[in-house]
């Protein structure tokens, strides 16, 4: 169907491999799914001013809450620190470990394993399928069916979670559950239908063309690599000669590898690892358990391929193994923690309320009937708390002049929680404040002083600009 799509290559039918390696997968599945199902469903207490879902991207408000954190849309270079710190310890996992971000945790990789486990459960292991696909029975298009049919429900659940990352989760799967279907807005239908498209194309059909020829860090990766990185890896060594096993035969001059093909038909991107490392290569270790189970049942120690690091496979002593602790894992560890603390302390301690301060320019200056001079100013707060606050607005330097907030009363003036207030705000001076500046430019400070309901003072913000008088 859709395979036309994609660069013409052989059908692939991934064999299911069993050992420790599938299991881990297998169990990484289960708790990344759990974690992308469950956490929009994760409720955090905002005290009734924001919404209560732990984690929420709000791109009406423009606003991402997670836990404790919020960020607002002036602040997004976080979300820039926060992507370019995932990288870096992008980098230094692949450096000291390989692909197994691949191999365990990208969602394509996730995607697919769910879905060619949903082939296997309709269709059989790979002999059943490759028999099927060549017959034209009415078996073969109702277990098709079937296979589909689940893969489009997995694929439209993906689209609900993911965009109960943007809503609120709760309200949404409420009017679900109680068929609201007209309540749900056009927007959410678009989102929630795209990516299950996106999910039924990438993981049944496009699968490992993603690996091999569309992500990017696939071709780039090879550069983060060096002798002591841990990749899968066939020890040529001890595998070559490789030959087919003969009845009675021994292993004196030959090679361990009994050419089975067994790591081949369970690899995910159908590849052959004895060929030594490759691009397509997403370090999944399937191939590692199905060896080992060849190597158990013709008795001889696993581990013909392995995950291993080149210096130990060119020289296999002791001290060229795997070692965690290198010298990058210190300095990349320094970075990350230096960096990451720093994000979080400042995260913590950003202040709540914020302003912005900018002279109007057009006209720089109003001369008024009785002499004085008026500069106009645009003073925005943010109260980015979740309770209202009360505010006094005054003219701080200089100690004279006159102050005026338009449509607001300068000595009491309200923010609702988590809201931007734009106020235009009027200075003037008469002709006899002027002499006293005495200059054609001065600068004027005007003061914001938090009134906790006209008590005591909470917190003083100081804005400073230009006063402009010729
Ligand atoms: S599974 Fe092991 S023995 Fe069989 S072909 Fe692959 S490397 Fe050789
Ligand atoms: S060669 Fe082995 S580790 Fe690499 S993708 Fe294939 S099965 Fe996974």
């Amino acid at each position: 169907m859709l395979e036309k799509y994609f660069i013409a290559k052989k059908k692939l039918y991934p064999q299911k491999a069993i050992g420790k390696f599938r299991n881990l997968k297998s169990r990484l599945n289960f708790l990344f799914l759990a974690i992308y199902c469950l956490t929009p469903f994760l409720r955090f207490d905002r005290e009734n001013t924001a919404p209560n879902q732990a984690v929420l991207i709000d791109i009406v408000n423009s606003k991402a809450y997670f836990f404790f954190i919020e960020i607002w849309a002036q602040e997004v270079f976080y979300l820039a620190g926060i992507l370019i710190l995932s990288a870096v310890a992008l980098f230094f996992i692949t450096s000291l470990f390989g692909r197994v971000w691949c191999g365990y945790a990208c969602f394509q990789t996730v995607w697919t394993d769910i879905f060619i486990a949903v082939e296997r459960f309709f269709q059989g292991d790979r002999n059943d399928r490759i028999l099927l696909d060549r017959k034209k029975s009415f078996k073969k298009y109702f277990l098709k069916f079937l296979t589909h049919l689940t893969w489009i429900f997995i694929s439209i659940l993906t689209g609900f979670f993911f965009v109960s990352y943007f809503n609120d989760s709760i309200i949404l799967l409420n009017k679900i559950i109680n068929l609201q279907f007209t309540e749900i807005s056009l927007k959410i239908y678009g989102w929630i239908f795209g990516i299950a498209g996106m999910t039924y194309i990438m993981a049944g059909f496009a699968r490992e063309h993603v690996c091999t020829y569309m992500c990017p860090y696939a071709r780039f990766q090879s550069a983060m690599f060096d002798d002591n990185t841990l990749i899968v890896s066939y020890d040529q060594k001890r595998g070559e000669p490789r030959d087919k096993l003969k009845h009675g035969e021994t292993f004196e001059n030959r090679g361990h590898c009994i050419d089975c093909k067994q790591c081949v038909v369970v690899c995910p991107t159908g590849i052959d690892i004895r060929n030594g490392l490759q691009m397509e290569c997403i370090a999944c270790g399937l191939c590692i358990d199905a060896c080992d189970t060849v190597m158990e049942k013709i008795g001889l120690p696993k581990g013909l391929i392995r995950y291993d690091t080149l210096a130990h496979l060119n020289d296999p002593i002791p001290q060229k193994k795997f070692r965690f602790l290198q010298p990058r894992t210190f300095y990349y560890s320094f970075i990350l923690i230096l960096v990451s603390g720093l994000m979080l302390y400042s995260l913590i301690k950003k202040p709540q309320i914020e302003t912005t301060f900018s002279q109007e320019r057009n006209p720089l200056f109003i001369t008024l009937s009785d002499g004085s001079i008026r500069n106009v100013y645009n003073l925005k707060i943010i109260n980015k708390t979740h309770q209202a606050k009360n505010f006094k607005i005054s003219l701080s330097k200089p100690d004279f002049g006159n102050l005026k907030i338009v449509n607001h009363d300068e000595n009491n003036i309200t923010i609702p929680a988590e809201t931007a207030l734009d106020l235009r705000t009027m200075v003037s001076f008469s002709a006899n404040e002027l002499q006293q500046i005495n200059k054609a430019e001065t600068l004027i400070e005007i003061e914001i002083n938090e009134t906790n309901n006209q008590k005591n003072s909470q917190e003083k913000i100081i804005v400073s600009g230009i006063f402009i008088s010729e």
